[in-house]
């Protein structure tokens, strides 16, 4: 799949500038989360991606990287995560367990499903975990040198954020006996053995190496140290970030100004929002993963639909009714067979799992390039069956009755219903195409009378138990000939 989709203009764009100020390459790719509950933002790696790939389309070495901020601090008790993790919160995210003790830690635990999602996308990445990097010396010199500024750095905060800054500020944090990040002090700076003495919110003294993921730096440093100590180039921000006197603010005077490196290529994206919910948001609970969303799409509609036309904007995704609209655009623009996404929904939810039935289906209503190919038409029918179940509104989705459960429902017709799906079982043939089923349901209505939309409620009533249901004619034709004749019969 990869590699198919075109590079959209706003990522050549921004590889050009990207160019422009830091030249050919090698170039970095960075994006990062903290995975401190589930990880939904997807829209940030797309973009990266796109860029990486802009990049390499120009010719350049690119390393594409997820830096995932496993040392973290936890800061907030995800949904759905029990309450005595309280005592978890200032600790590391690598050092914490995990709460339903499947992954080797909490932030495994958010962390490895995205992973998996990532390499179901067929992503060219690299995921990188922070406390290794930390404790594999990565971000040793940064350090260093971070604790060599810490006037200047401190400074900078204060001047960019117009936040108060304690005398005795640290860059570093180091990790207490407790196993906590926050609340420790730094008393002295021990460069000649990587080392700062610290005392903790007991009033015990400690010494972290931080050379050795012993603590970690405060995260508005460590995102200018971390472009400096892995040679970043581009790296894409939410609005959240950007605002003013945010962190991209100050990272930008402190890469310059201390670490002196210059500040990486930069695009800012808008918010995802769900339809009828609001923005995407993990503390809140309205999230979308990744995986979910695999489950009824492609990877890359997976990626139109995340990055939209501009990445710039906002955008609104809806799984519901404005699904199959949005498959249907992504199918043509992939060229893929004209099959509307809705027949496909009620292909795949009349022929169950069987992709042969469905294949005469399609072919009976003229879709016979899409029923050629099994392959893709299994892999299709699995999307539009799964999105039937999950997503879709409740008038489309559709199960053909059991013979018990359609004498149940005919027990509602009027004896003229009865006596028209009595003749309609009598002209039905094998191997009928959609249109002449179609042709004969009308007619028959007509001869005898019968209001089309009674006759045809009748049908719906007795083979779906709605009133009304996808057009009769090719749905009846995709049905197995015995079952149609066996529900008709009242
Ligand atoms: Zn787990």
């Amino acid at each position: 799949m990869r590699g198919e989709m075109a590079v959209p203009g706003w990522a050549r764009r921004t590889a050009e500038r990207v160019a422009e100020t830091h030249g050919g390459g090698p170039h970095v790719v960075v994006t990062g989360i903290s995975p401190s509950g589930n990880i939904h933002n997807l829209r940030e790696v797309l973009v990266a991606e796109a860029v990486a790939n802009a990049l390499k389309e120009r010719g350049s070495e690119v390393r594409f990287v997820f830096h995932a901020d496993t040392i973290d601090p936890l800061r907030k008790i995800a949904p759905g995560i029990p309450k005595e993790y309280e005592r978890y919160m200032g600790h590391s995210l690598s050092h914490i367990p995990d709460p339903e003790g499947c992954h080797a830690s909490y932030a495994d635990h958010f962390l490895v499903p995205f992973e998996e999602s990532l390499r179901e996308m067929e992503m060219d990445i690299e995921v990188l975990r922070s406390h290794e990097l930390y404790e594999n010396g990565v971000y040793t010199e940064v350090t260093r040198e971070s604790l060599e500024n810490t006037a200047e750095l401190r400074r900078i905060l204060k001047e960019v954020s117009g936040r108060e800054m304690a005398e005795d500020w640290s860059p570093y944090q180091p990790r207490a006996a407790s196993g906590s990040l926050t609340g420790n002090r730094v008393v002295e700076n021990l460069p000649d053995e990587n080392g700062v003495v610290f005392v903790d919110r007991e009033g015990n003294e400690g010494v972290a190496d931080y050379s050795k993921g012993e603590g970690k730096l405060g995260w508005r440093v460590e995102l200018a140290a971390r472009w400096k100590a892995l040679g970043v180039t581009f790296e894409p921000f939410g609005k959240d970030h950007t605002s003013r006197g945010g962190s991209t603010d100050t990272a930008d005077r402190m890469s310059r100004e201390v670490f002196h490196y210059p500040v990486p290529g930069r695009y800012e994206y808008e918010w995802n929002y769900i339809k009828g919910q609001g923005a995407m948001s993990s503390s809140k609970g309205i999230v979308l993963l990744p995986k979910d969303l695999l489950r009824i799409m492609p990877p890359d509609a997976l990626r139109r639909m995340f990055l939209g036309r501009d990445p710039a904007r906002a955008i609104e995704l809806d799984l519901g009714g404005g699904f199959p609209r949005f498959m249907d655009e992504y199918r043509a623009e992939a060229g893929e067979p004209p099959v509307p996404f809705l027949h496909l929904v009620t292909v795949a939810q009349t022929a169950g799992g069987n992709t042969e039935a469905a294949a005469g289906m399609l072919s009976r209503g003229g879709y016979e390039e899409e029923a050629n190919d099994p392959e893709k038409l299994a892999l299709d029918l699995h999307y539009a069956r799964n999105w039937a179940e999950e997503w879709a509104p409740e008038p489309l989705r559709l199960r053909v009755l059991d013979e018990e459960e359609s004498t149940d429902a005919a027990a509602g017709l009027d004896d003229e219903q009865r006596a028209y799906l009595a003749e309609v079982a009598g002209k039905l043939e094998p191997d009928m195409e959609g249109e002449s089923v179609q042709d004969m349901l009308y007619t028959t209505a007509v001869e005898r009378g019968l209001k089309p939309k009674k006759a045809f409620g009748a049908l719906y009533t007795v083979l779906l138990g709605k009133k009304s249901g996808p057009k009769a004619g090719p749905f009846v034709a995709g049905l197995p000939e015995d079952i149609v004749r066996e529900r008709l019969s009242v």
